[in-house]
């Protein structure tokens, strides 16, 4: 089959490489010169592990392509896919201008029966405004329909050849047919394409992040509640997570969740509830306390060497809002590193994939960075843990400890056991764990 996907992002270009890895013909359409370029010759512009390899096969045996022209992509394929940006406004509503923008020139553009199957993260009734917009451009015939992306960075490409499930909002049959065949690839071993109303399908996307961001939530809770209790909350996730009916996944505590879904889809759905005379009150909690604990790190620090920071160095691994990204989108590190300068504090910091997009993003953040994580560790008087790269899993302590002026350790990601720290000589204090402090033994 033939395919065009509007937008080459994280989700856009997975989606084409993807499909084309499978068979299908993809022209992939960017407006971002600088991506585009990359693109053409031949360079992947993001880090998601295991694409490069799919991308350059994919190109070089022909099957995906890259244009700038929306005239291409309609001219292309009887399928559009629409995976563009929808990003938060203001007042916590996601901004339809990218995808609306685009699929009124589709409109304009088409000469014979298209679908348009929107990728983005959109509000309920998009599909709806889409059609209504379209057809106010054009006489062609065409369908709009929802296919919400669950895939998660990092292992984005792994999700997409093997997702749970497939969303897929339509109220023509002929859109269903063709959906079946090309997602056939996918799904073959009974994870199923779950067919809906189109509504449905745009709620489902926002339902699931919620949920997900709510669950993260609700254990972050739990562990500020076993600091003040003396609980472990390693052993709480444990004890809880094994339950089948609620699962091991998403429990971990941490300095909250960040990412470019998360934070924009728990807004937007809350949004999309007041809008409808809804008070979604659990969601208003999930972004107060996520707030709240994207502050921890620097209160934890605060509350051990005083409000005051002036003169103090810190040295932070990890940017990245998750491991096996280069997205600094709404990162609990940007927070911290904030914070930290607020109260007077220099931060020296170290991710292995996402500097270039610190620096790119926020080139005002007051931080420095260090060409790896021992040597972000000179002159700091503490070590912060943000991102759980697995390579900070395993470090050398006794680097660690020559690094610092003092052996001590903030971990917003509970990667090391209090007890092991204790022993190796640190002041170790992590997220709803007991504080050790082996610095005297
Ligand atoms: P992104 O910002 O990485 O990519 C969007 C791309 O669209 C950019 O490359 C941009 O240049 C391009 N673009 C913007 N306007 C354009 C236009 N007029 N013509 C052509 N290209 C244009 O965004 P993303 O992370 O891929 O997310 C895309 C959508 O998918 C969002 O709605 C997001 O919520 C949703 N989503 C994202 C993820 C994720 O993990 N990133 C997962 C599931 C769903």
């Amino acid at each position: 089959m033939k395919i065009s996907v509007i937008g080459t992002g994280y989700v856009g270009l997975v989606t084409g490489v993807c499909f084309a890895e499978v068979g299908n013909q993809v022209l992939c359409i960017d407006n971002d010169p600088e991506k585009l370029a990359s693109l053409k010759a031949g360079q992947v512009p993001i880090y998601e592990p295991g694409l490069e390899p799919l991308f350059e096969r994919n190109v070089r045996e022909g099957r995906l392509q890259f244009s700038d022209s929306l005239t291409e992509a309609v001219a292309f394929s009887e399928i559009i896919f629409l995976a563009l940006p929808t990003p938060p406004m203001e007042d916590g509503s996601a901004d339809l201008q990218y995808v609306l923008k685009v699929a009124g020139e589709i409109a304009g553009l088409m000469k014979e029966y298209r679908i348009i199957v929107n990728k983005s993260t959109v509000p309920v009734g998009t599909a709806d405004k889409v059609s209504e917009l379209m057809s106010k451009n054009t006489l062609v015939a065409f369908d709009v329909a929802s296919n919400p992306e669950f895939l998660r960075e990092g292992v984005a490409v792994e999700d997409f050849m093997k997702p749970d499930r497939v969303v897929v909002g339509t109220s023509s049959d002929r859109v269903r047919t063709v959906m079946e065949r090309l997602y056939k690839p996918f799904t073959m071993s009974g994870n199923p394409v779950v067919f809906m109303d189109e509504r449905s399908s745009e709620l489902t996307k926002y339902a699931a992040n919620a949920l997900l961001a709510t669950k993260i939530t609700f254990m972050n809770e739990v562990a500020n509640l076993c600091e003040r209790v003396g609980a472990n909350v390693d052993l709480v996730r444990r004890g809880v997570g094994t339950d089948t009916r609620i699962g091991s996944r998403f429990l971990f505590a941490g300095v909250g969740y960040g990412g470019s879904c998360f934070p924009k889809d728990v807004q937007a759905l809350h949004f999309t509830a007041a809008q409808n005379g809804y008070n979604f009150e659990i969601l208003a909690s999930v972004m107060d306390v996520n707030t709240r604990q994207k502050q921890r790190l620097t209160q934890k620090v605060q509350a051990f060497f005083g409000d005051n920071l002036s003169g103090k160095r810190f040295a932070l691994w990890g940017i990245a809002f998750k491991p096996n990204t280069d997205d600094i989108r709404e990162a609990p590190s940007l927070t911290v590193i904030q914070e930290l300068n607020a109260a007077g504090a220099t931060v020296v910091a170290f991710d292995p994939e996402a500097m270039a997009s610190l620096r790119k993003y926020h080139p005002d953040l007051k931080v420095e960075l260090a060409d790896n994580p021992y040597d972000a560790l000179k002159d700091a008087d503490a070590l912060l843990i943000v991102t759980e790269w697995n390579e900070f899993r395993t470090p050398e302590f006794q680097r660690i400890r020559e690094g610092l002026k003092a052996p001590i350790i903030f971990d917003g990601r509970n990667l090391y056991e209090p007890f092991h720290l204790e022993e190796q000589g640190f002041y170790y204090e992590s997220i709803g764990r007991p504080t050790v402090d082996g610095r005297d033994k």
